[in-house]
């Protein structure tokens, strides 16, 4: 191993924590702060369980070598534990939480790290793009940040376009956090197919279905039909395929952005064969309040996951019924 300079993290301290294989790093740090952040690195430094323990407590120091530790999230985290703030100051990425994420949970110290975890959300949380935006969902679960896993859960479902890839290929993330990231996934696709079907059916509630010998060609109702549909393209909800690809939240925009227009609900005399149904067809400031409403349960019924939850392997459909939240 080749020599290397120490990252005097606690100048004093009586630990060396040798970070990585390839390059690694040292970090001098203070067993009793290791010690009271992490019930991992508590059991290590028992004399009676430990053989760094009993090196500890001969010789008053021991080097511990971590060669599966990542250096620099493993650096982030002694620096914060030891309350060296500065940290704070740069800027991490998504991914970089999720590799801080990683060793926190490995050495069970998220809770130690909760403060200046959330501090780095913060800056985060609303302008990351898809990806971005689930490394963070892992990283919330990772860190065991409770309140920013419901709102990213949320944001999952209403904010990112496509279906995320999943994420079964990192083999390192626990398999609850891999089953909530397929469960917002359908979510996110089913609630799309709810709104598409849900505009063709007011078409079809005020267009008139047509057909041969229906309506006479002046009939109110053909010029009803066109202008619903020219409000639709405006509002960019036609064709409604769009909605699959879409975050659902600009769906929701374009819902709102929807607006009642002049209309007469009078029909015709009708055709030879069928009468005319000018007169029975839904109204557009019905279909206006209808898409508000439609926008209001969108919204409710996106997942905000609860961390406890689906740390126990349960995906809730709703509100979390277990008083989580204490
Ligand atoms: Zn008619
Ligand atoms: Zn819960």
């Amino acid at each position: 191993m080749a020599s290397q300079s120490i990252v005097e993290i606690a100048p004093r301290g009586d630990v060396v924590l040798v970070c990585g294989s390839a390059a690694c790093t040292k970090l001098r740090v203070e067993s009793k702060v290791l010690a009271l952040a992490s019930p991992v690195f508590q059991a290590m430094f028992d004399e009676k369980k430990f053989h760094e323990g009993t090196t500890l407590a001969s010789y008053g120091f021991v080097e511990i070598a971590l060669p599966d530790d990542d250096p620099l999230p493993t650096k982030t985290i002694c620096q914060v534990l030891h309350m060296r703030f500065n940290v704070l100051g740069e800027h991490l990425r998504p991914k970089d939480l999720v590799d801080i994420g990683i060793v926190a949970d490995k050495y069970d110290c998220s809770r130690a790290l909760s403060g200046p975890a959330y501090f780095w959300f913060s800056r985060l949380v609303d302008a990351v793009d898809d990806s971005g935006r689930t490394q963070l969902f892992i990283a919330a679960y990772l860190l065991k940040q409770d309140q920013l896993f419901r709102q990213i859960s949320h944001d999952m479902v209403m904010k990112t376009s496509n279906n995320v890839l999943p994420i079964a290929y990192h083999a390192e993330y626990p398999m609850p956090l891999q089953e909530a990231v397929g469960a917002l996934n359908r979510q996110r696709s089913t609630l799309g197919v709810k709104i598409v079907r849900f505009i063709e059916d007011a078409v079809l509630d005020v267009c008139d279905d047509g057909g041969p010998g229906q309506c006479t060609p002046e009939c109110p109702t053909v010029m009803r039909g066109t202008k619903f549909v020219l409000q639709l393209r405006a509002c960019n909800l036609c064709p409604p395929s769009k909605i699959l690809i879409r975050p659902l939240e600009q769906t929701c925009m374009a819902l709102e952005c929807f607006q009642p227009f002049e209309e007469s609900l009078s029909g015709c005399s009708g055709g030879s064969v069928y009468w005319c149904k000018g007169a029975f067809l839904k109204r557009s400031a019905t279909i206006k309040q209808e898409f508000s409403d439609m926008v209001k349960e969108t919204e409710q019924n996106a997942l905000r996951l609860c961390l406890k939850c689906v740390q126990s392997g349960e995906i809730q459909q709703g509100k979390c019924e277990k008083d989580h939240s204490k």
